[in-house]
């Protein structure tokens, strides 16, 4: 969701702001503009109080409605940007129009600002601001950012922008430039996320380290509440209140080739197929064979602690949440511990109980997703301890979390989360089995669970074999309008998680639910147009969704079913059928997502969608 570029250096800003954009685009955008500072002539005069003097400096600013390309289509090739912010926005107030797109300038045209969030107390604002004669030319939030800051201008653009930030309520990452302050950016963060990157001669400033990648590797991340100011020769970070805060230079571990396609189509594709290798990742070195458990040094809880938890609420949304929906299922029937997972969402505006021995997991690929993260500061609030389970390093829930579990799936950019949700689970059972360690499961037992677990990569690659019989499946009902997805028990939020891919990439009308459940209504929905996906593994459960099976089709509806290779039965009910390795049931999770990801993605090829960017969403969700 919305992305912000800076760079302050010897280079020419505008092709380095250009491509930062790009590698922002998979987060969901629908606008996207640059301002580029233009030095003029040095001069002996000029420029406000205590500011450099310079004199002919500018601001352009360009911005267009619709795909980065769009906005390179009308960014004169020759303009060089001495120093300059970059922005996609993903409309909160006002439509998808040239106008509304960031950068916004105040009224003079000497400040440019972008800004990701939402400024919640902007009307009272602008009436101010519009009494003292500024004319507006957005319908945003953000244009009362620009203004503010020039309204306390005397020369000093930090300090300017420091005594706007006081009036501001909601959530904010900027970036601010003014045309007398050449290769300078001020940044400000509270709620969505900024990071500096720390080059040769050369800063730049994103929400997001993809944006910078290719030019530095040392990055560090700002903290609600503070202010940097970056120069070609360096930074400063501060409080709003002007106290020096010391920060820790990071370095970015993954490499430029993570984020590029490759040989693949898409990243969605990319991604579902580098599942094998990003689960391996999500339990490398986390395995104790000697202990028959799992080693979770993160978590930062000693054994006492996380043997006397009583309760597991996982916090997250949409993918995520059906992931600590697997979790929470098999951490009762394993570690027979009571568990739930909550809709980030709803939790925040419940007044939840938080009992004393309860443990709490944040999931959420990003780190960022907003409601997830109220909700877990909510959590605090009242005494629960957090854990975060992300795969973004530094990202704000990770590190405002007691502690937790990188997942390491690698930078995920299609905006539908597919290798992200498999390593989640990968983490949620890896604490699964700590806790059932500690607890009631036996050595044996133990074992068990773990050969089953390090044999997921290789069945998942088993499974991604298939892309062909996949396909062709897809092929064949890509022109139904709706579907229903069906399975129990630990299947039944994968069926939530197929439905929710097909809704997400291909616009197809999709419901999940339990097959226990659709006598109780959806069954209303069967007829020849309506394919239902089951979901049957060979568990102690499959006689009865066979039955469910039968039932749609007694109504005339057509039934693909994901099953266990070999499963004849369930192959002679379906009209389409597809087996995965037969295995350990309580590991299916795994292996039967990986068929339901790829027949919504090629359902959303065959459509001709836009399968990384689908219409309305956003990768990282960081607004309310
Ligand atoms: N609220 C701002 C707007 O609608 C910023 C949205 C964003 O974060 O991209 O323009």
């Amino acid at each position: 969701m919305c992305g912000i570029v800076g760079y302050v250096g010897p280079r020419r800003a505008t092709p380095i702001l250009l491509e930062g954009l790009k590698r922002l685009e998979y987060r969901g955008y629908d606008s996207a503009g640059i301002a580029v500072g233009l030095a003029g002539s040095a001069s002996e005069e000029g420029g406000a109080k205590g500011a450099p003097k310079a004199s002919g400096n500018r601001l352009q600013v360009i911005k267009k409605i619709g795909k980065i390309a769009a906005l390179r289509a009308v960014v004169p090739k020759d303009l060089p940007g001495d120093w300059g912010i970059g922005h996609t926005r993903w409309a909160t107030h006002g439509g998808v129009t040239d106008a509304n797109a960031h950068p916004h300038l105040d009224a003079s045209g000497k400040i440019a600002v972008v800004h990701n969030g939402i400024i919640e107390n902007y009307r009272p604002l602008r009436e101010m601001l519009e009494k003292d004669g500024v004319r507006f030319a957005s319908e945003t939030d953000t244009e009362v950012i620009p203004n503010l800051i020039a309204r306390y201008y005397e020369g000093d653009l930090e300090a300017a922008v420091k005594a706007a930030l006081g009036h501001f309520e909601g959530t904010y990452g900027i970036a601010v430039i003014h045309a007398d302050h050449p290769g300078l950016i001020v940044g400000a963060r509270n709620g969505s996320p900024l990071v500096v990157g720390v080059g040769e001669g050369e800063m730049l400033l994103a929400s997001d380290v993809t944006a910078m990648i290719s030019h530095t590797r040392q990055v560090v991340y700002l903290n609600d509440g503070e202010v940097v100011v970056i120069e070609p020769s360096g930074y400063r970070t501060t409080g709003r209140d002007d106290r020096p805060v010391d920060k820790k230079v990071d370095q970015v571990t993954w490499e430029l080739n993570n984020i590029e396609k490759g040989d693949y189509p898409c990243y969605m594709e990319k991604e579902i197929f580098e599942q094998p290798e990003s689960i391996a990742r999500a339990l490398s070195g986390r395995i104790d064979r000697e202990t028959a458990s799992a080693k979770l040094g993160g978590l930062n809880l000693d054994k006492r602690r996380l043997r006397e938890v009583g309760r597991v609420h996982v916090i997250a949304a949409g993918t995520s949440w059906h992931a600590g929906l697997v979790g929470a299922g098999l951490l009762e029937s394993l570690a027979r511990i009571p568990a739930s997972a909550e809709l980030a969402s709803e939790l925040r505006y419940r007044n939840p109980v938080v009992e004393k021995d309860s443990l709490w997991f944040a999931v959420s690929q990003s780190g960022e997703t907003a409601d997830t993260l109220y909700a877990m500061r909510e959590i605090q609030r009242k005494g629960g301890t957090v854990l975060g389970v992300c795969n973004v390093v530094g990202s704000t829930i990770a590190r405002e979390s007691e502690g937790g579990v990188y997942v390491h799936s690698g930078p995920e950019i299609a905006v539908a989360s597919t290798k992200a949700f498999t390593s989640q689970l990968a983490a949620l059972y890896l604490f699964t089995l700590q806790q059932a360690r500690m607890r009631d499961l036996s050595m044996e037992e133990g074992l068990r669970f773990i050969e089953a677990l390090e044999a997921v990569p290789g069945a998942v690659k088993k499974v991604l074999g298939g892309r062909d019989e996949l396909q062709r499946i897809a092929k064949k009902y890509s022109h139904a309008t709706d579907f229903l997805f069906l399975g129990r028990g630990l299947m039944y939020p994968i069926a939530l998680e197929g439905a929710l891919k097909l809704k997400e990439i291909s616009y197809i009308h999709a419901e999940g639910y339990a097959s226990g459940e659709i006598k109780h209504g959806p069954i209303a929905l069967v007829s020849p147009e309506v394919p239902s996906v089951f979901v049957v593994p060979d568990d102690g459960l499959r006689e009865k969704t066979i039955s469910n099976m039968r039932e749609i089709k007694a109504r005339g509806g057509p039934v693909i079913a994901i099953g266990v290779e070999g499963d004849g039965e369930v192959a002679s009910i379906a009209d389409d059928f597809f087996g995965v390795p037969k295995g350990d049931p309580r590991f299916y999770p795994f292996t039967m997502i990986v068929p339901l990801q790829l027949i919504a993605y090629f359902c959303a090829l065959e459509l001709g969608r836009d399968v990384d960017q689908p219409r309305n969403l956003a990768k990282s969700v960081t607004v309310e």
